[in-house]
């Protein structure tokens, strides 16, 4: 009887050799930019404490209430596949004492993250995030300047987007606007979906985040936060603004944009992409001062962004970073046993020196080896034959022309290895 074959579970995909070239392009050039703009990169582990994103994410967000995928260890240990990584990085900055040296800490990460999400296209079970954090500072410059820096990213990359830009307020002006939004609220509760008749009551702002069709009537009537600032985020708002001005950076407010955790203060924006369908949100970020409290360390502001790769890689052209691929300089060609043999080691001595070199186990004859040679767009093939064997000698075929010479050992290396032709 045939097996059936194992397949990926929904949600999980693999990303072939082919897409790949459009990963590393993109990790490759966030590696650079945001090294020069002083951020390092750290790597937290894909399992933490369940805790950690309870409290660092919130128990009533749909990521943590619905979509972790949470399961006990052997030593009975709450465990979660992480979800996001701000929380993560802010237990690595406090279990590290990373604040102690004083000053900024700017951290990076590249990598997987897990949320059961419902199916959709651009919505994966896991999924990929480059984000930065900048821990330290409460000033409005370290939030432009990383906005900045992100900006450069994707412009680097030929990809617009366009910046969004909120201020949620803080702990002292946001319970009275709280208060304001119930009290709207209460008078159209029936025409809210169920959602946001709960949200109503557990998290109003996240009322204004609604997607549902029959709630944007109401939710466009609510009253906007950025009239309800008190002074200082009003402040903040408005030097953050000036220095996105003065760094060129054009911006839209739209102070429905929330995101909806308590302790997120003043700055919320999100980069989105026209190109991106539905899930059209490519970046998520913001300021977050009271998170390494809430996890048990030390008082330090802070302010990242979380960026979708995968929805990044689908706006690059399919053959952007292609010519990184495997391209063979040299194709080593054999007919028979003992050439073969002699082949492995002309491969080795060419790899030695620094040369991408190619050699197909399965043999064949000459002309489907060359055939394969310049599939792969091998620059040179070496021909091993009896012929060559005997006389300890080498034949060279430069595909651009065709043109074939022999060579000694010795001449083989010196002109195929790097450096030679
Ligand atoms: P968030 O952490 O929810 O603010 O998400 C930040 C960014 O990660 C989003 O703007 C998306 O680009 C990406 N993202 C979030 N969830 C998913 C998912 N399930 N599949 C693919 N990308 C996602």
């Amino acid at each position: 009887m045939e097996e059936k074959l194992i397949t990926t579970v929904p949600g999980t995909r693999d990303l072939l050799p082919d897409e790949i070239s459009r990963w590393h392009l993109i990790e490759d050039r966030a590696r650079q930019i945001f090294t020069r703009y002083g951020f390092l990169e750290i790597r937290t582990p894909i399992f933490e404490a369940t805790e950690l994103f309870a409290r660092g994410v919130g128990e009533d967000t749909d990521i943590v209430g619905k979509e972790m995928y949470t399961f006990h260890d052997l030593s009975g240990r709450s465990i979660s596949l992480r979800p996001e990584n701000t929380a993560p990085v802010v237990r690595a900055y406090a279990q590290h004492a990373m604040h102690r040296g004083g000053g900024l800490t700017k951290l990076y990460y590249i990598g997987p993250m897990f949320r059961h999400e419902k199916k959709q296209k651009g919505r994966w079970r896991q999924f990929y995030q480059i984000g930065a954090e900048a821990l330290g500072s409460d000033h409005p410059a370290i939030e432009a300047e990383t906005i900045e820096m992100l900006l450069e990213l994707l412009s680097s990359l030929g990809v617009r987007g366009e910046l969004l830009l909120n201020s949620v307020g803080c702990g002292r002006c946001r319970p009275d606007y709280i208060l304001l939004l119930r009290r709207e609220l209460q008078h159209r509760t029936n025409d809210l979906c169920e959602d946001c008749r709960r949200r109503a009551e557990t998290n109003a702002l996240r009322v204004l985040d609604c997607k549902v069709r029959s709630c944007q009537p109401i939710v466009m009537q609510l009253p906007r936060i950025t009239d309800h600032l008190c002074a200082e985020c009003a402040d903040h708002f408005r030097r953050l603004q000036g220095f996105l001005s003065d760094a060129g950076i054009g911006y839209g407010i739209v102070p429905r944009l929330v995101r909806g955790l308590d302790y997120y203060v003043r700055t919320a924006f999100e980069i989105v992409s026209g190109d991106l369908g539905a899930q059209n949100a490519l970046v998520g970020g913001g300021r977050y001062d009271g998170l390494s409290e809430v996890l048990g360390g030390p008082r330090a502001q802070g302010f990242g962004f979380a960026m979708g790769l995968d929805r990044l890689v689908m706006l690059l052209p399919e053959d952007a970073g292609r010519d990184a691929g495997y391209r063979p300089g040299v194709f080593v060609a054999y007919l028979g046993e003992e050439a073969f043999g002699k082949g492995i080691a002309v491969a080795r001595a060419l790899r030695r020196r620094g040369v991408t070199c190619h050699l197909e186990f399965a043999g064949g004859s000459l002309k489907s080896q060359l055939r394969q040679a310049n599939k792969l767009g091998a620059g040179h093939v070496v021909i091993i034959g009896d012929q060559e064997l005997r006389r300890g000698r080498y034949l060279i075929r430069r595909m651009e022309d065709s043109v074939q010479w022999d060579v000694s050992m010795a001449e083989l290396l010196e002109q195929l290895g790097a450096g030679g032709s």
